[in-house]
């Protein structure tokens, strides 16, 4: 949805793409929702049953949301949306390197204080749901205002 809006707002694909990249890293820096994650301790929820079910919900939500904004809203804008979203999101894909192939495949342990993308997410609990539905509400109200 960050990206999406500032696709809408900065318009530039240039400018957009990497706006959008960055934004993820702002928005991990807020508070925001997570599973139970303390490796170490031998107590994460990372793909248990409940996480799973989040993940791909959160998944089918985002092409959900890519498709009406870029097929109904803003069909003119669509590319820059798409790319935009996508850009927004990929920070994330370290985590198929760090929790699947080297954590799961390779039985790796994954040491949270060790990563960047893991330190900067200081708050991440259930109750991060709250911002979460707070900042989803105000990207999705300006991207109603951005709709003519
Ligand atoms: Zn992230």
């Amino acid at each position: 949805m960050t990206g999406a809006v500032i696709a809408l707002v900065v318009k530039e694909p240039t400018l957009a793409i990497p706006l959008s990249f960055v934004s993820h890293f702002v928005c991990d820096a807020i508070p925001h929702f997570g599973v139970k994650d303390d490796p170490a301790n031998g107590d994460s929820e990372v793909f248990s049953k409940k996480f799973n079910i989040i993940l791909i919900t959160d998944f089918l939500l985002a092409v959900s949301i890519m498709a009406l904004l870029g097929f109904y809203l803003f069909p003119e804008h669509k590319w820059v949306i798409w790319f935009s979203m996508i850009a927004a999101a990929i920070p994330d894909i370290t985590n198929v390197y760090h929790r699947i192939y080297l954590e799961r495949y390779k039985n790796v342990p994954y040491e949270p204080d060790k990563h960047f993308t893991s330190r900067i997410q200081w708050s991440s609990t259930y109750k991060g749901a709250y911002v979460e539905a707070a900042w989803f509400a105000l990207m999705a109200y300006i991207i109603f205002l951005n709709y003519s």
